[in-house]
Formats: structure tokens, C-alpha cells, sequence
């Protein structure tokens, strides 16, 4: 899926449930060995929500579900589409130069970065 407004965005989600009053709800399947949901999780979702709600026509739930390796399954609530927007505008804004990236101060993150070795 892809779409141009009111960002550009595109992806797909591992799976999408339609309940029965026919809302759909967003899942991905992580295979990483840590077992704990991670903020960059919730944005994932909350972009694939966006996607869903301007390409399908039924309406898109608030939360969505990340499955970890060990088998668990956790319900998240995901960003409204108004704060996906105003992270995509700082991704904008950092890698154009107008704004300084921070330091994530996160393990996690920075374990497999591909900047490691320069930041
Ligand atoms: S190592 Fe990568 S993820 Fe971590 S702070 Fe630096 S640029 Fe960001």
C-alpha cells in the first residue's frame, strides 16, 4: 500500500483482522529475540493504520497488536494520524539539516545502526 497525502507513506502489515463490526485492526509479527515492545513498534503500526485509513473503506481501529518471539501478543494504542504527520515532518526536518538528531540514549536502537560508528 501506498499513499501520497496527506504524507508520503507506504508499507504493509503482516496481518489485518476485521472484527465483527467490521473495524480493521493492524498486527506485525517480530522475530527479534528481545520480548518487549518498542516505541519504534507502536509508530510501525501506527503508520500501517494511516495507510489503512486512506485506502480502505472501513474504518481502522486506535489500537493494533505486535507479536513477539516469545508468543505473546500485546495490544498497543497506536499514534493518531496527526502525530504520525508530525513525526514524518522531523524526519523531514533532520535529514534535510534544519533540525540537529538527538541521541536516542537507547541500546536497542542504536545496536544495529548503521551510524554506530560515527555517532
Ligand atoms: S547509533 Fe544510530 S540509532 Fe543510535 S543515536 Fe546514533 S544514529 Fe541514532
Amino acid at each position: 500500500m501506498n499513499i501520497n497525502q496527506p504524507i508520503p507513506l507506504c508499507g504493509t502489515p503482516d496481518v489485518i483482522w476485521i472484527n465483527q463490526q467490521g473495524v480493521l485492526i493492524v498486527g506485525d509479527y517480530k522475530s527479534r529475540t528481545s520480548c518487549k515492545v518498542q516505541e519504534s513498534d507502536i509508530i510501525q503500526l501506527s503508520v500501517y493504520r494511516v495507510l489503512l485509513e486512506h485506502t480502505q473503506c472501513k474504518p481502522v481501529a486506535r489500537i493494533g497488536y505486535v507479536h513477539l518471539k516469545n508468543g505473546r501478543r500485546v495490544r498497543v494504542k497506536l499514534l493518531d494520524e496527526k502525530t504520525v504527520i508530525s513525526l514524518y515532518d522531523q524526519y523531514q526536518s533532520i535529514i534535510h539539516g534544519r533540525r540537529a538528531a538527538r541521541c536516542t540514549g537507547k541500546s536497542g536502537y542504536c545496536r544495529h545502526c548503521s551510524y554506530s560508528e560515527r555517532c
